[in-house]
């Protein structure tokens, strides 16, 4: 596409970075098919092509409105459209330039303000957000049962990879972490987590408070880097695909930081997620598990360009996979979208649901904490993470 960015931006990183993404998409409208936004709303403007439109007029100076904003407020950033674009438009990394200077050029009102304030302030620390759902337990609201982490194995192994605790995750599923824990320690390898290493940035990066989604990040590098430097661990393990996303995008992200430059690419080039970690033929075969629906997430599917490690290993562990109508669609989840745009991120769960429970599936796996809680608010059928269901696999194989 012809661009020609305005004097504010045109100089500057994001700026070269946009006008060379800009110029690679040639309009064709092959993204539309598997945008979520654009097959629920309908609207040009509600696809990626339409959203392309919307941030090159504003990059060259033209109208910048409301309507702007809200078309790209309503964009999930799944990047299924990365997926189908033929050109190779990186609309992830457009979108994330075209959000910063909407955020600055069209103020938002006190009550949205108020919002993204309370829940950039309150999801990124685990013992408050902790607190807040057992209370929510306790008065009956509908949240993901809190299942028993079970032990974490001593660091036994000469092998050693460091994993993130992240979040809302130690909050919602601790078990998750000491399952990957237990199945990697099968296979003669001990995850290890650094004191004090909290939240990946995404949270409030993509809250459109970009500087203090980058603040996040130095200080989850700071927390790392001992182990790193002293070349302790093999591997920066991800059990929650959304965050494995950012993470393995630490080196773009903070590029313009030279203080935090180097270590950042270190510690994106070390970053794994769990599925890449775990070999399939390494797990022993093990016995029927019953049926399951796989969700793949965005950020493991399109984000990380995962496909197919999870299903193998699901297979290993004696799941039979269910069939799953659109699986390269978004549930809905997407960070604080399910409580920032509930009716559309409502309607994708509906959607979402309903192609995963065709196949009858015992129950629903995932990769991602984000996706297993919303899905989780929508079905009776449990919804796991995928290694659980690897760990149940083992620890029946040995008791048996
Ligand atoms: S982003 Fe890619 S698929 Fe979509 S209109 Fe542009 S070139 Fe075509
Ligand atoms: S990131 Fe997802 S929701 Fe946003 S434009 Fe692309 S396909 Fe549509």
């Amino acid at each position: 596409m012809q661009t020609e960015l305005a004097d504010f931006i045109r100089d500057s990183a994001e700026g070269r970075e946009a006008e060379a993404i800009l110029r690679k998409c040639v309009h064709c409208g092959f993204c539309t098919a598997t945008c979520p936004t654009y097959q629920v709303l309908g609207d040009d403007l509600d696809s990626p092509r339409g959203r392309i439109y919307l941030m090159k007029r504003m990059l060259e100076g033209g109208p910048v409105s409301a309507r702007t904003r809200l078309h790209l407020d309503r964009c999930l950033t799944c990047r299924a459209c990365e997926t189908t674009c033929p050109s190779g438009v990186q609309y992830g990394r457009l979108v994330d330039i075209g959000r910063a200077v909407v955020e600055e050029r069209v103020p938002r009102g006190p009550w949205d303000r108020l919002k993204r304030a309370f829940l950039s302030f309150f999801l990124p620390r685990t013992s408050l957000f902790g607190a807040a759902l057992a209370l929510g337990r306790l008065v009956g609201m509908k949240l993901p049962p809190r299942r028993d982490p079970g032990p974490w194995p001593v660091a036994r192994h000469s092998r050693k990879m460091l994993a993130l605790a992240g979040c809302v995750q130690p909050a919602i599923a601790p078990s998750i972490n000491a399952a990957a824990a237990r199945v990697l320690d099968a296979m003669g390898i001990s995850l290890v987590e650094a004191p004090g290493a909290g939240c990946c940035g995404a949270l409030r990066f993509h809250l459109n408070r970009q500087g203090e989604g980058r603040d996040d990040m130095r200080a989850l590098i700071d927390a790392w880097w001992p182990l790193v430097e002293r070349g302790e661990v093999e591997a920066i393990v991800m059990t929650a695909s959304g965050c494995g996303a950012t993470v393995k995008e630490y080196g773009h992200l903070l590029a313009q930081d030279p203080a935090y430059r180097e270590k950042a690419e270190r510690i994106a080039a070390l970053t794994r997620d769990l599925s890449e970690v775990i070999e399939p033929e390494r797990l022993p075969a093990l016995a029927p598990a019953g049926r399951v629906a796989f969700q793949s997430p965005c950020t493991l599917q399109h984000g990380q360009g995962i496909r197919g490690k999870v299903e193998a290993l699901l297979r290993r562990a004696g799941h039979e996979l269910s069939a799953v109508n659109d699986a390269h669609l978004c549930c809905g989840s997407a960070g604080t979208y399910s409580l920032l745009q509930p009716a559309l991120s409502g309607e994708l769960r509906r959607r979402k649901l309903e192609a995963l429970q065709q196949g009858h599936p015992e129950r629903i796996a995932t990769a991602n904490i984000g996706c297993l809680a919303h899905l989780q608010g929508g079905t009776q059928t449990p919804v796991l993470h995928w290694v659980e269901m690897v760990d149940r696999a083992l620890q029946r194989r040995m008791n048996s």
